[in-house]
Parts: structure tokens; C-alpha cells; sequence
């Protein structure tokens, strides 16, 4: 029983153990009931420099798959027990991402069993019939090795491409995001309250559902900026942002609409509530304290006001959702009229 090296053990005079070398360091498993015949194979193959593992039978052989997932099976068909056919089709059934993966099968078969073998639908990757010719068997083992290493690549790029994927639908939805933010105040940006405006008008117009509308309009802000300053001015409108978002209810939604103007639309939402709403964010703003420090050291606490105006539908002259913006913008402008740190409601 000689080893026939390989050719290409020609370019390899430590016998293919060398890292780096094809093959060298993949795992094969052989099963056979006949050690002689292990014993054989392992010889045959020994100059590629595989690692080898072995079962004696079908049950082994699952449990040495289990355990140290093999790059190779060459398994003989004929073992007391579970036969190598049984464990082929259980590999190749369970050769999903949760279960073995891909592992190429070679099953070895006597020569009268032969024909049985392959009018079989064995699911096996390749056969050879014993006794077998080692050159024979090492190229065989090559080539599905080749497979299976192309295999496991296929299996990494899509992997990779999955990966990518979701990084660039995260990358998109934070652009969206962005798109959709003012960067002074972290509320919705005007362009997205218009886009939302259009759906809900829309959707209230068809469902007879209640929708109302409030612009909002800090007072004499430009005191604020000329008396502490641009940066400070921003401030204020940071934190009537913040305050105004937390008095309103998650569906709600609330943009800078301008300069120091807000923006709110509240769905669902009857005239009478909305004017709750309205008071609450009203009353909210003119409870901030804002701490300004000055250059010399002193600090003090500023407060504002702001004016609320506010429209809903169902309403009869309301038919476009500019008249309903302009219905509110009149409101707003009456509160400013009537002394400012007030709402003001929209009625027929
Ligand atoms: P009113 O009560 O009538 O609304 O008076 P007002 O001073 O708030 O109204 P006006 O429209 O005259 O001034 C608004 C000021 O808001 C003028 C503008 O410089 C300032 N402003 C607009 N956008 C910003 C901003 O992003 N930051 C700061 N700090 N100021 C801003
Ligand atoms: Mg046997
Ligand atoms: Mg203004
Ligand atoms: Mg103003």
C-alpha cells in the first residue's frame, strides 16, 4: 500500500505541511468501520498536509461533524448502523446557515455495491469506488476542497454585502433624519412639517377627522438677541423648543417654521383640546428661566413670552391647507395685536 504523492508535492519538500500551501490545515474527516482502510486513505493523503479526523461509524461521524466541522467528509456507505448514505442526506439537509453549512461528502463504496451507489440519489458530492487509486483520491479530495473553499468564500462576501447593506439603509435613514432636522433646535425642519401638513390635511379632509394647527411666535425676540446677544438669543430658542415639544403629545408634531417661529400639527385633535394645548405650551414657555451670563462675572435669570395662534379643521372655509397656515398666521397676529403671551383660536 505506497503513498502516491501528488504532483504538486513536487513544489512542496516538507510534504504540503507549510502554512500557505493548498489544503494545508483544512480538516478532513474520514469514517470507515475498517481502520486498515482509514489508515490507508490517511496515508494516501498525508503529504497535503490535512488534519485529519476520524469515526468508525455513521453515529461517530455525526457527532466528529458536530464538533469539529470538517472542510471534507470521505465516508464509506457500507458501516454497521447508521450508513454512509443516512449521514450524507443528514449533512446535506442540515447544510443551512444554522446548521452544518456546506461540507463537501466523498463516499467510498465497494466495488459490487457500486452500481446500487449510483442509482441512488445520494446527495453526495462525488464517490469512489474501492479499492481506489491514491492519485485518484488526492485529486478528488483537491477539487472538493477547491469547492468547498469557494463555497465558504461565497458565504463571506455575501455576508459582507449583507453588512454593507444594513450600514448604508442605517446611513440613509440617519440622511433622511437629517434632511428632516432643523440644526438650531432639533425639531422637524420646515420642508417636512410641509410634507406632513399636505398627508394630514389630506387624510383629515377625507376621514372628517379633527386636525388643528398652531403657530407660535416668541415676543419681542429681537430685544432678547440686542439686549444679551445673538448666541444667547439662540438659546431661548433652543429651550422654548425643548419646552414646547415636551407639552405637546408624541403624534404631534412640532418644526421651526421660521426665525423664532414654531410650527405644530396635532392630529386627531378637537378645537377644545387643542386650545388646552396651546395654554400648556403658552404657560410653559413663560415659566422658563434662563440663566444669561454676562462678561463681567454676574449672571441673571431672563424669561419671555410667546404668541400662539391657532385653526382646526373640520372647518367649512377651510378647504386647502393654506387657508388653514393663513387661518392660523391671522390668529397669530391677533394674539400679537391683543398683547402678545396669548392664544388666540380661529372661528368662523
Ligand atoms: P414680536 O413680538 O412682534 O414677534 O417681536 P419680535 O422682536 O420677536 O419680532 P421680529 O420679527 O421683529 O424679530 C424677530 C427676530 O428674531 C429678528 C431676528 O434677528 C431674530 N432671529 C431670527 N432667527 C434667529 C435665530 O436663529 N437666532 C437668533 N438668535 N435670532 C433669530
Ligand atoms: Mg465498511
Ligand atoms: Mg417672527
Ligand atoms: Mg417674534
Amino acid at each position: 500500500m505506497g503513498t502516491t504523492p501528488d504532483s504538486s508535492n513536487k513544489r512542496m519538500p516538507e510534504g504540503g505541511r507549510r502554512a500557505g500551501s493548498e489544503g494545508a490545515g483544512r480538516t478532513v474527516l474520514i469514517v470507515d468501520d475498517d481502520p486498515t482502510h482509514v489508515q490507508h486513505v490517511r496515508e494516501g493523503l498525508a503529504p497535503q498536509g490535512y488534519r485529519f479526523r476520524e469515526a468508525r461509524d455513521g453515529a461517530q461521524a455525526l457527532s466528529a461533524i458536530r464538533e469539529h466541522r470538517p472542510d471534507l467528509i470521505l465516508m464509506d456507505v457500507e458501516m454497521p448502523g447508521l450508513g454512509g448514505v443516512e449521514v450524507c442526506r443528514i449533512v446535506k439537509a442540515n447544510a443551512g446557515e444554522g446548521g452544518f453549512g456546506f461540507i463537501p461528502v466523498i463516499l467510498m463504496t465497494a466495488r459490487q455495491a457500486a452500481g446500487k451507489v449510483e442509482g441512488l440519489e445520494l446527495g453526495a458530492d462525488d464517490y469512489l469506488v474501492k479499492p481506489f487509486d491514491m492519485l485518484e483520491l488526492s485529486a478528488r479530495v483537491k477539487s472538493m476542497l477547491r469547492l468547498k473553499a469557494l463555497q465558504d468564500a461565497l458565504i463571506e462576501k455575501n455576508r459582507e454585502l449583507d453588512r454593507a447593506n444594513k450600514e448604508l439603509a442605517r446611513k440613509r435613514e440617519e440622511l433622511l433624519t437629517l434632511s428632516r432636522t432643523d440644526p438650531l433646535t432639533s425639531l422637524s425642519n420646515r420642508r417636512y412639517f410641509e410634507e406632513r401638513l399636505a398627508e394630514e390635511f389630506a387624510r383629515a379632509r377625507r376621514y372628517r377627522s379633527p386636525l388643528s394647527l398652531v403657530m407660535l411666535d416668541i415676543d419681542h425676540f429681537k430685544r432678547i438677541n440686542d439686549t444679551y446677544g445673538h448666541p444667547f438669543g439662540d438659546e431661548v430658542l433652543r429651550a422654548v423648543a425643548l419646552v414646547s415639544r415636551t407639552r405637546l403629545r408624541e403624534v404631534d408634531l412640532l418644526a421651526r417654521y421660521g426665525g423664532e417661529e414654531l410650527i405644530a400639527l396635532l392630529p386627531e385633535t378637537s378645537p377644545a383640546d387643542a386650545l388646552r394645548a396651546c395654554e400648556r405650551v403658552r404657560e410653559a414657555i413663560e415659566s422658563l428661566r434662563l440663566d444669561y451670563r454676562a462678561s463681567d462675572g454676574t449672571s441673571q435669570k431672563v424669561s419671555c413670552t410667546a404668541s400662539l395662534g391657532l385653526a382646526s379643521l373640520p372647518s367649512v372655509p377651510l378647504q386647502t391647507a393654506e387657508d388653514l397656515l393663513r387661518a392660523a398666521d391671522e390668529c397669530l397676529y391677533k394674539a400679537k395685536e391683543a398683547g402678545r403671551n396669548r392664544v388666540r383660536q380661529y372661528e368662523e
